[in-house]
């Protein structure tokens, strides 16, 4: 489903990804982890075509996302992203934010769209907050409800740039849950995760990245063996 191939991205002289590659199959899993600064959340919204790249080629659901003849609004279809920030619409409520892009983007109907909400917001158990507004909401929940939200477009490769962050170990959790329910329920997810357990557990592929490289990739697994000190060394470290 996705296919980076020698990515290069520089911000002027700044190289932030210097030859990336990797892939994820249908329904695979892939924590990306790494220091701060080592180019993971570049790398997602390379993917997501909210970055330029300078080299190489990116294959997401069959768009070919360097083309400068890509088709963005199609691949945006195809891909959700949620991020550490939920963003949601405060004077909409939660049911509105979730309905807004199928009806306006999709031009799905109402009810139609209602419907899909109702079963979205299932999925990351907030049923009965479908009539609430954002700031009625923990932070947990408001995370969940932005992950609905990008479910809600029927997305065929979800993508989570430190979802968890900002939360306390408690609504961390709540959050991990819909992923890892997500994950076994077959959506191929990209995720930039601090959260090692879950990496650990969750991923069919962990990919290790350091100074815009990927330094060491395999499955979870790999993070209780590390094969480079630099790996050794981030693990060790806690992080
Ligand atoms: P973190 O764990 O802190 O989120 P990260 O691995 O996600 O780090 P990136 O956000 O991908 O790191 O950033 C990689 C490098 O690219 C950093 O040195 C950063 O300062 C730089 N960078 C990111 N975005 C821009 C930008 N728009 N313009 C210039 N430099 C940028
Ligand atoms: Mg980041």
């Amino acid at each position: 489903v996705v296919k980076l191939r020698n990515v290069h991205k520089y911000f002027g002289a700044l190289k932030v990804l210097e030859g990336v590659s990797f892939e994820v199959e249908r329904g695979g899993v892939a924590a990306v982890i790494g220091q701060s600064g080592s180019g993971k959340s570049t790398a997602l919204r390379c993917i997501n075509a909210l970055e330029t790249i300078q080299d190489g080629t990116i294959e997401v659901c069959g768009h070919a996302v360097g083309d400068p003849k890509l088709d963005r609004r199609a691949l945006r279809q195809d891909v959700g992203i949620v991020f550490q920030s939920y963003n949601l619409f405060p004077h909409l409520t939660v049911e509105q934010n979730i309905m807004l892009a199928p009806t306006c983007v999709k031009s799905i109907g109402k009810s139609e769209a209602r419907d899909l909400a109702r079963d979205v917001l299932a999925q990351v158990g907030l049923s009965e907050k479908a009539q609430q507004y954002p700031e009625q909401l923990s932070g947990g929940q408001q995370q969940r409800v932005a992950i609905a939200r990008s479910l809600a477009m029927q997305p065929k490769l979800m993508l989570f740039d430190e979802v968890t962050s900002a939360l306390d170990p408690q609504l961390t959790g709540e959050v991990l849950k819909v992923m890892e329910d997500l994950a076994r329920g077959g959506m191929t997810m990209i995720l930039v995760t601090h959260e090692m357990a879950f990496a650990r557990k969750v991923a069919s592929q962990v990919i290790y990245m350091h100074k815009g490289q990927v330094w060491e990739t395999g499955p979870g697994s790999m993070l209780d063996a590390p094969k480079t000190p630099e790996l050794a060394n981030f693990v060790g470290s806690g992080l």
